[in-house]
């Protein structure tokens, strides 16, 4: 009986994991057992692994709380702007305030006294476009606004200048 690795050496004993026989210089005594060499670094190799696991683990954990704690921010932050996206309403039938028609053609008509401004309750902006209605500046930014309000969504006009709920 000679070693497995070692042909011309007599073996010292049998690896208890593959039964090969193995000599003295191959012979690994682990818990009074011997093992070859191609065994213990398979059980080298499985103990690297399972530390390798624990050690995933290890880090999973942390990140399970780290994805926890995440989540409750993105909830917090999701319902802040859900509270915050309150106005939109929730499935809600959101009617603006302020007719957007009616204001469009104030800002189209009458835009260059700011009366879709007196309209839409800005009264400060309505008297800063009255100041300047002879520059007719006022008159091509109502013109404009009257045809953003017509054009923009009940959503949008009603976001911008206040909603109810039906
Ligand atoms: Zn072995
Ligand atoms: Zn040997």
């Amino acid at each position: 009986m000679n070693c497995y690795v070692h042909s011309e050496r007599p073996a010292a004993g049998t690896c208890v994991g593959c039964g090969k026989f193995i000599c003295e210089e191959c012979r690994i005594e682990i818990n009074s057992k011997n093992y070859c060499k191609s065994c213990v670094n398979e059980l080298v190799n499985e103990s690297k692994k399972k530390i390798e696991k624990l050690e995933e683990t290890s880090k999973q954990q942390p990140m399970v709380f780290m994805n926890a704690g995440g989540g409750a921010s993105s909830s917090s932050s999701s319902s802040s702007s859900s509270s915050s996206g309150a106005g939109m309403g929730y499935g809600r039938p959101v009617v603006p305030l302020k007719n957007k028609v009616t204001a469009g053609i104030l800002a189209i008509l009458l835009g260059g006294i700011g009366a879709h401004k007196f309209y839409l309750g800005k009264t400060g902006q309505g008297i800063l476009y009255l100041i300047f209605c002879w520059t007719f500046i006022p008159a091509i930014i109502g013109f404009i606004e009257g045809i953003i309000y017509l054009t923009s969504s009940d959503e949008t006009f009603a976001a911008k200048y206040g909603a109810k709920y039906l």
